[in-house]
């Protein structure tokens, strides 16, 4: 039986990391076994859908990577590489919830109550065979001891989450539901629907929830609890997926950094940890700076002139051999991307502005003589590259007497605004003499 599985948000405005992984997940054991991946966006809740809130999971899920394999003709290119196929919509399949309602009702195993349709749930007990949590018997709340049926339709017409995603499941064909622990506790009710449609449930893997650092239930305001976070301060997709791979999933030799295409080769189920993840942004930033110092040169220069475009620095006024070379100083340098403008912005702009705390210990009066001798020696510099700027430097801070500290630290403020950036060597290489001698002048006016 080849194995079917489905990631199935509701669309509620944001893309919440846990449901980010299960997307992953499931794509995972999808891609692993040669399976389908299914999307199933569940908006049967008009009030609370809007297409946004649908585009927030589709480009996240694109940004991700995460192709889904079937769905919808849209005509339109929805899906990342099989363009032509959208997810399911349940607000699209009002037709299948109604007749299999009418099934239940015409078979006995569903009634009318007060306007509303209740399902007769099953009274004894039933034992939920978890592949992650082992075998799961969820003792009937007091409530439900006394009336264990639940509504399935209410009494404005809407069917309810319950009915909508066994259907669906069971219609889809899913072999495999891989979702949020939270969720167990709604399988039993699950499991009842597909006996009363006559059909054996799937297979169930309910994974861990992502906790806080400190034990607590993430929540929409914690720091990298949306996915947003991740595409809003220029991480790498490579990065994050790494990072959701470990929460909760481990491979057997406890590697931590493994490309996707190397977790697809591995990732099983029985290997989903039965504990709770702690979130840890410090590991995930760790994870993207491993990866943007792994970048290719040509991903690594796309990516870097889209942060600074996003910011409001424009690349094109200098040639791409000096673009190139500028961010090259860079590399290995910077953690996410967001960081690019404040961290090289200086290259790209002719107003450098310096920091007023690092101005006050560098531009003091003793300085201004020691610069001005080392711009008086720059400017007799024929060729201008890192070597000789540097071998100048050391130079002049003999003759001065000084520490090359002493001339680096008002230089590097004098051309880059920052106490401190890419190798001031290379740097000043990349804005050539003319740039470099008339910041140095700029900066000679503000010593005090
Ligand atoms: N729409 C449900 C959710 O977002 C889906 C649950 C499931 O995966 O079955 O939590």
């Amino acid at each position: 039986m080849s194995v079917r599985v489905r990631f199935a948000p509701s669309p509620t405005g944001f893309l919440h990391i846990g449901g980010a992984r299960t997307a992953l997940f499931n794509w995972l054991y999808a891609r692993h076994t040669g399976g389908k991946f299914i999307l199933r966006i569940e908006d049967t809740d008009a009030a609370r859908n809007s297409q946004e809130a649908v585009e927030v999971i589709l480009s996240g899920l694109r940004w991700l990577g995460l192709d889904w394999d079937e769905g919808p003709i849209t005509g339109d290119a929805t899906g990342p590489g099989k363009g032509d196929h959208g997810p399911y919509f349940q607000s699209q399949r009002k037709a299948n919830y109604q007749q299999r309602v009418e099934a239940l009702l015409s078979h006995g195993l569903a009634y009318e109550h007060e306007g509303a349709i209740k399902f007769k749930m099953t009274r004894d007990p039933i034992t939920i065979p978890d592949l992650v949590v082992g075998d799961v018997v969820r003792p009937l709340t007091d409530r439900e001891v006394q009336d264990p049926d639940f509504v399935i339709v209410r009494s404005d017409g809407q069917p309810v989450f319950h009915l909508v995603n066994v259907i669906d499941d069971l219609e889809m064909g899913i072999t495999h539901v891989i979702r949020g622990e939270d969720h167990l506790s709604n399988t039993a009710k699950h499991i009842a629907l597909f006996r009363a449609f006559g059909v054996p449930a799937p297979k169930y893997a309910h994974i861990p929830l992502i906790l806080n650092q400190d034990g607590s239930k993430m929540s929409k305001r914690d720091r990298g609890a949306s996915l947003a976070t991740y595409t809003d301060e220029g991480f790498l997709p490579e990065a994050v997926n790494n990072y959701l791979c470990l929460l909760g999933w481990s491979p057997k030799d406890n590697i931590e950094k493994l490309s996707l295409p190397e977790v697809v080769k591995r990732f099983d189920l029985p290997q989903i940890l039965r504990h709770n993840a702690k979130f840890d942004f410090e590991k995930l930033t760790w994870l993207q700076g491993e990866y943007c110092r792994d970048l290719p040169a040509d991903r690594f220069y796309e990516l870097a002139v889209h942060a600074l475009a996003k910011a409001g620095q424009d690349t094109n006024a200098l040639p791409v051999a000096s673009v190139k070379a500028a961010l090259d100083t860079c590399r290995g340098k910077i953690k996410t991307f967001a960081d690019l403008p404040a961290y090289a912005g200086f290259y790209f702009r002719d107003e450098i502005i310096c920091d007023a705390e690092a101005a006050k210990k560098s531009f003091v009066s003793e300085n201004k003589p020691r610069v001005e001798k080392l711009r008086d020696a720059f400017s007799k510099l024929v060729t201008f590259d890192a070597a000789s700027i540097e071998a100048e430097l050391k130079t002049t801070a003999t003759e001065l007497g000084v520490k090359v500290g002493v001339l680096i630290h008002p230089t590097r403020l004098a051309v880059t605004g920052h106490p401190n950036g890419p190798s001031l060597y290379h740097l000043l290489e990349v804005i050539g003499k003319e740039k470099t001698l008339a910041r140095i002048e700029k900066a000679l006016c503000q010593f005090r």
